[in-house]
């Protein structure tokens, strides 16, 4: 039977280490890749991205416990993103101080080659033991982003693409089939609603520890709230499982959330994310209120970019991902944000802004173009 155990945090190098113990977890390899969620230029402890502590306590852990030649922090930033910035920006270059075993990897920089499930692997993950360590967030479209697609990282950008444009929910699964050892996450703080300009923050003081990244991410609902049959990606992977695994740990969800949001609403903006990449949408936030991506916006610009909206003539709708329900669903000035978008959807007299993704620049272009009436 295997076992996911969730842990109230006393110092996080021993609650790790006596997750490792009672799980009882022998790495197969004597060289380890982490895999961190580091998506974009966030701080540790935002709740955002995979605090720098709760990689450093993991690496002391297994330092401690196993015969380990090599440790490689591996990370692929979001689509067009700089990963070295990403580092930078979570304190993660002083990880490779701890010892000289570290070792930051891009793997924007690395070499893939085809794996056996429709997706191109790193070949760095040969022979190696891979521990997926998240951090634990609602996610607006999929409702949760923890151990299973936080995998999503490992991905060259053209497949993080691909799974977009095949559909997001259908074929997160796929990332259930990279072999996983073990699985550590990040619940110390954590955000409802990735993405959204104002996510709720909760000091959750917790790592949840398993084996098994979908039977991790049920336990993760569990503690906030999730109704676990909507989140659908999940659903599916559970649904192929027989083993049953032990929850240790849990004594009762410590919030109810309600993270999916298909429009985000921002004064007379509404920017329509179904099926959507994140780097897509984000920069369409961006556009909205500058300094989003860089989590550097204050109260006063918000409030100030939603009372502007208000002196817009109409509303303003912003269409990304290509799914078909956006088609006419509109009042207003419409704008088509990104290749999916403008090439799939094929909005008349709608404004266009080619790219995948678009830059926020060309969208806040747009949004000041004005536009013809639509007919359709
Ligand atoms: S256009 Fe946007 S939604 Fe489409 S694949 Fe590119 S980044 Fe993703």
């Amino acid at each position: 039977m295997g076992k996911v155990i969730i842990r109230k945090i006393t110092t996080l190098k021993e609650t790790i280490g006596s997750c490792l113990d009672e799980l009882g977890f022998k790495p197969k390899y004597r060289e380890i890749i982490l895999k961190p969620n580091v998506l974009s230029y966030l701080k540790s402890g935002s709740g955002f991205i995979t605090d720098v502590k709760v990689v450093r306590a993991l690496i002391q852990a297994l330092l401690e416990r196993y015969e380990i030649d090599r440790i490689f922090v591996a990370e692929s930033s979001y689509i067009n993103a700089d990963t070295k910035k990403s580092f930078a920006a979570a304190g993660y270059y002083a990880l490779e101080k701890l010892s000289p075993k570290v070792t930051l990897v891009d793997l924007k920089d690395a070499e893939y080659e085809d794996g056996n499930f429709n997706v191109r692997i790193p070949k760095i993950l040969k022979d190696k033991t891979l521990i997926d360590m998240p951090v634990l967030k609602g996610h607006p479209q999929t409702g949760l982003t923890c151990a299973l697609k936080n995998l999503k990282g490992l991905l060259h950008d053209s497949d993080k693409r691909n799974i977009h444009k095949w559909g997001l929910e259908e074929h997160l699964p796929l990332l259930a089939n990279f072999k996983v050892e073990l699985v550590i996450v990040d619940a110390t703080t954590v955000r409802e609603t990735f993405g959204k300009p104002f996510p709720r923050k909760f000091s959750f003081n917790r790592i949840i520890a398993g084996f098994d990244p979908a039977e991790v991410d049920k336990a993760a609902c569990l503690l906030t709230g999730i109704d676990v049959d909507t989140i659908k990606y999940l659903k599916t992977v559970l649904e192929g499982k027989n083993e049953e695994t032990e929850l240790i740990g849990f004594s009762g969800p410590l919030a109810k959330w309600k993270p999916v949001v298909r429009l985000l609403k921002i004064g007379k903006y509404g920017i329509n994310i179904t099926s959507s990449c994140s780097r897509c949408w984000d920069n369409c936030l961006e556009a909205i209120r500058p300094g989003h991506i860089k989590r550097e916006t204050s109260i006063i610009n918000d409030v100030l970019t939603v009372l502007n909206s208000f002196l817009l003539p109409e509303n303003v709708n912003l269409i990304v991902g290509s799914h078909k329900e956006l088609i006419g669903a509109q009042d207003g000035k419409v704008v088509l944000c990104g290749d999916c978008a403008v090439n799939k959807l094929g909005i008349k007299n709608a404004i266009e802004v080619r790219g995948c993704p678009p830059t926020a620049e060309a969208i806040r272009k747009a949004l000041k173009e004005k536009h013809t009436d639509r007919k359709s």
